[in-house]
């Protein structure tokens, strides 16, 4: 292994990279980009950091926490979350299903009673769908107004056309109690799946990454755009060539797919998996006080902003002294809700919504008003994804190329999870020889 390649210079590639330099083995790193990091970049203007889309850490496993840790220096913010949601004119503290209080009481007592109805039916032990889960988990009422009119916004796809495969531990499941106390009276419970998180002190998330980039044999502006799995090579838009004894992509498995000569089977599957993109609006304001919340979430489908950020709260150093700045993610797909317009184009409608929520004011003074297109943002667990990820998989391992990260495993993983998949990129590598 010692002509490896990576494809990539991310979450998943520094995972790569330090399970092999463990083995003794130095990797050479291609990326796309004039950058590094993938979306684990951070970019500045006018004196405000923004990550591509909101970036904090809050992994669980402590073998994580100390290398984002080490990475560092252990210089790194520790904050409690604080997330609410916007619904309808109303402020609900997260999640939303704990936390009624205050919402218009007919569509709290037919949450109740739904959710009532449905406690009372065994659980089935197969979902046909995402809905069909919902429905199970929370009752009708509740799944119509709140998950599933958000998932329709974040994934750009009804439930009914996604599976469970994705869920993990992100939807919080209350009991009856919880939801009673939270619907009689204003409730101090915060339960998101994200509780604390870490942030870096200074330079944005990127920062994790900045000792690994600096220490790595690393080309940037190469875009692989063919590879000869006969050969052993790889062939960039530049028109150089390079071999390699063992190739390990972060590249997303549709995009990848485009650059072997795969059979027409897997060419088809590749071309069904689908994967979301978002455009963030940035905008960076001469105060600080826009919100109580680190982040919040906006279920009302008339409104396009999905999920807004808050990143003068996980550091000050992402802004100049007395800033503040607010991020807004809003999701296309080609293949559900494609983009039909210039990402810059959400600026003024974004900036509209988040007047009329009162989190801007008209009066505000706009020191960044910026738009980011990033074109794989989630991938979208409908009902294609899972055999079609399947077929995808197994021909790459057949020609002996190892896939990992986000895109590449084709998972709902979060920066923890790509760094530890690009390990197991690399130990499925070493068993392999
Ligand atoms: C909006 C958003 C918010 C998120 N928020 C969080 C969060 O708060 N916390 C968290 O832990 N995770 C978060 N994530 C998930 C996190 O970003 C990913 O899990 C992780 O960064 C994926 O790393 P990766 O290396 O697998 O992929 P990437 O970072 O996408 O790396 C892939 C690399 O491959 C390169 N590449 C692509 N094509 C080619 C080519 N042809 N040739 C050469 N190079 C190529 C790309 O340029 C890129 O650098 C978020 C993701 C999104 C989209």
């Amino acid at each position: 292994m010692t002509g490896t390649i990576i494809l990539g210079s991310g979450m998943a590639a520094w995972g790569a990279t330090d399970r092999l330099l463990a083995e003794g083995i130095t990797p050479r790193l291609f990326d796309k980009n004039p950058f590094p990091g993938g979306h684990t970049a951070t970019f500045e203007n006018n004196g405000f950091l923004f990550d591509d889309g909101p970036h904090i850490s809050f992994t669980s496993v402590e073998r994580m926490q100390q290398v984002f840790s080490d990475a560092v220096d252990g210089q790194y913010e520790i904050l409690r979350a604080d997330v609410d949601n916007w619904y309808q004119g109303h402020w609900v503290v997260h999640p939303a299903i704990a936390n009624l209080h205050g919402l218009p009481t007919e569509l709290v007592a037919r949450i109740i009673e739904d959710f009532v109805d449905v406690s009372a039916k065994p659980t089935p032990d197969h979902f046909a769908n995402y809905y069909d889960w919902l429905l199970t988990a929370y009752g009708q009422t509740f799944a119509d107004n709140f998950p599933s009119a958000y998932g329709r916004k974040y994934h750009t796809v009804d439930p009914t056309l996604m599976n469970t495969s994705w869920l993990g531990p992100r939807l919080y499941r209350a009991d009856l109690g919880e939801i009673l106390r939270g619907a009689l009276a204003p409730s101090p419970g915060k339960q998101h799946y994200v509780d604390t998180f870490r942030y870096p002190k200074r330079n944005g998330f990127a920062e994790y990454l900045k000792a690994f980039h600096a220490g790595t044999e690393l080309h940037l502006g190469h875009e692989a755009v063919a590879i000869d799995p006969e050969q052993s090579t790889v062939r960039f838009g530049n028109g150089t060539i390079e071999r390699y004894d063992c190739l390990i992509s972060s590249v997303p498995l549709p995009e990848l797919i485009k650059m072997l000569p795969a059979p027409p089977d897997v060419v088809d599957a590749a071309g069904r998996l689908s994967c979301s993109q978002c455009v963030v609006v940035n905008f960076g304001i001469d105060r600080d006080d826009l919100s109580p919340c680190h982040w919040r979430y906006v279920y009302d489908e008339d409104i396009r902003s999905v999920r807004m950020s808050f990143p003068h709260m996980f550091s000050s150093s992402t802004v100049p002294p007395g800033h503040g700045a607010v991020q807004v993610e809003v999701y296309y797909s080609d293949k559900y809700k494609p983009l039909d317009h210039r990402p810059e184009e959400e600026i003024e409608p974004v900036r509209r919504e988040l007047i009329a929520m009162g989190i801007l004011r008209e009066d505000d003074t706009y020191l960044v008003e910026e738009a980011r297109y990033i074109p794989y943002a989630n991938v979208i667990f409908d009902l294609d994804a899972g055999p079609c990820t399947e077929i995808v998989h197994g021909y790459l391992a057949d020609i002996g190329i190892e896939y990992c990260g986000r895109y590449g495993d084709w998972a709902y993983i979060w920066t923890d999870e790509s760094y530890m998949s690009g390990e197991r990129a690399v130990e499925r590598s070493l068993a392999g020889r």
